[in-house]
């Protein structure tokens, strides 16, 4: 089998380059994925919040670029543009916040500060322990989406200017060759796929579960072995982009992180008089609580310091609401003193070492590419990053935002880290 790009990984970094590729006129693309459902993919399993608020002028405005996207499609994506309101109780972060908003600003995002006596004014649902509370962010042009939406947009377009997805199709190995005149530069040649047998859509026996955390495939599963030849590839295997990464011989700083949310039932009856929840866009407590409403529920995610990295899908259940969830979300809203942990899940992040991502071309290797370890900002950057990577595979340059700062290359240094602090 042949393909001009290979994209290793669908999900929904994977699905956005295949779809701008084609979008720039490149249609002998090839998506290969395990499971193109996602059921243990993270674009699968977020929490739907969109914000370009960020500290590095890259990541503001590729996730600026992206909500501009998402905006021009606001229906089709449910794009809910209902702000972020952030608590401070640290004076230290209000003032790096407060320095982070001239350039956030300077990027037309209107971000506002407000003052402790302020919040409860903005949010009446918050009315409880304020007196911790040194200040607050509001940033009126974030907001909430169906992530879901999002994803299978990029796929059927693409789909409809011909890339293929392959699904069931794990990539297994990968062949490169010395490029003749370029001492120590290699390129891909192809890639080794196994075409995966005997897994339902649901999982029920486990077997994927066990492929993407073991990352072998027994034998019995293993239907045909296809090698793809190819001139172009690009690593999109999201927290699983270090497993490729190791099979080249690059060592990778990416660590995939358990992160867990849930839904929470409450009682509307004990929301403030007049308070309109559902209208609620994503709320950022200084407890690094985070909550928004989701379709008559919370949803609220908390990730835990202490979380050690690998490949863990365990959802912690009612255990997690009760540590975690219930008391912060008691403490600052008297509305959620009596609520209820209606279910939730477990995902993972692919965490760098500054909580950035990684973008762009990967040296040593001639054609190999790569978008991964976009942390908790996968979906809010996937259009912008995903555009300027297309530009930059099909035209040699990326004209819609320079990505050179989201390299890999970076880690050869901590100067150019590319740190990200207020990290949910
Ligand atoms: C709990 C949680 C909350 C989050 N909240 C937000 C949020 O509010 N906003 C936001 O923007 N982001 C959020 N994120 C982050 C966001 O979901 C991710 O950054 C994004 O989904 C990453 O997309 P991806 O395509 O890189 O990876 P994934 O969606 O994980 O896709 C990787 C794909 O690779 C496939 N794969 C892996 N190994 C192989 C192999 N060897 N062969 C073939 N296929 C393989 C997998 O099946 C998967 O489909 C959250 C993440 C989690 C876990």
């Amino acid at each position: 089998m042949q393909a001009s790009v290979v994209i290793a990984g669908g999900g929904i970094i994977g699905s956005a380059v295949a779809y701008c590729l084609a979008e720039r006129g490149w249609r002998d693309v090839c998506v290969v994925d395990l499971d193109l459902a996602g059921i243990y993919a993270s674009s699968e399993l977020n929490a739907g919040g969109v914000r370009a608020t960020w500290w590095q002028p890259v990541n503001i405005e590729t996730c600026r670029q992206t909500l501009d996207f998402f905006r021009e499609r606001r229906a089709q994506f449910g794009f809910r543009e209902r702000g972020y309101l952030w608590l401070y109780d640290d004076p230290e972060q209000l003032r790096i916040a407060r320095e982070k908003q001239r350039v956030q600003n300077a990027q037309g995002l209107g971000v506002e500060l407000l003052g402790p006596d302020e919040i409860a004014a903005h949010c009446p649902l918050l009315d409880s322990h304020l007196e911790e509370i040194v200040g607050a962010t509001w940033s009126p042009r974030d907001g909430l989406i169906n992530p879901n939406a999002v994803r299978a947009f990029y796929r059927s377009e693409a789909e409809a200017l011909g890339v293929r997805f392959l699904n069931r199709h794990y990539v297994d190995g990968v062949e490169t060759v010395r490029v003749p005149g370029e001492s120590g530069t290699r390129r891909v040649r192809a890639i080794d796929v196994i075409e995966v047998e005997g897994v339902d859509a649901a999982d029920a026996s486990g077997a994927l579960r066990a492929i993407l955390t073991s990352h072998r495939i027994d034998r019995a599963r293993r239907r045909r072995e296809t090698r793809i030849e190819c001139e172009i590839l690009v690593n999109c295997l999201g927290a699983w982009s270090t497993v490729f990464s190791g099979k080249l011989g690059i060592r990778d700083v990416t660590e995939a992180v358990r992160r867990q949310i849930c839904l929470v039932g409450f009682e509307r009856s004990a929301l403030p008089q007049g308070f309109d929840f559902d209208a609620l866009g994503m709320v950022v407590d200084a407890s690094d609580l985070y909550f928004h409403p989701e379709g008559g529920h919370v949803l609220a995610g908390y990730s835990i310091p202490e979380e050690a990295p690998g490949f863990d899908f365990a959802y912690d259940g009612a255990d997690f609401f009760e540590t975690f969830i219930w008391p912060r979300l008691a403490h600052r809203a008297s509305a959620f003193e009596r609520c209820g942990h209606v279910r939730g899940w477990s995902g993972l992040y692919a965490v760098t070492p500054d909580c950035s991502g990684i973008a762009g071309p990967v040296p040593g290797i001639a054609n190999l590419f790569e978008a991964h370890s976009f942390t908790g900002r996968g979906v809010m950057q996937s259009f912008g990053v995903a555009r300027a990577l297309a530009e930059r595979i099909v035209d040699g340059v990326s004209t819609s935002c320079d990505l050179a700062p989201l390299g890999r290359q970076r880690f050869a240094t901590r100067e150019s880290w590319l740190p990200e602090s207020l990290h949910i």
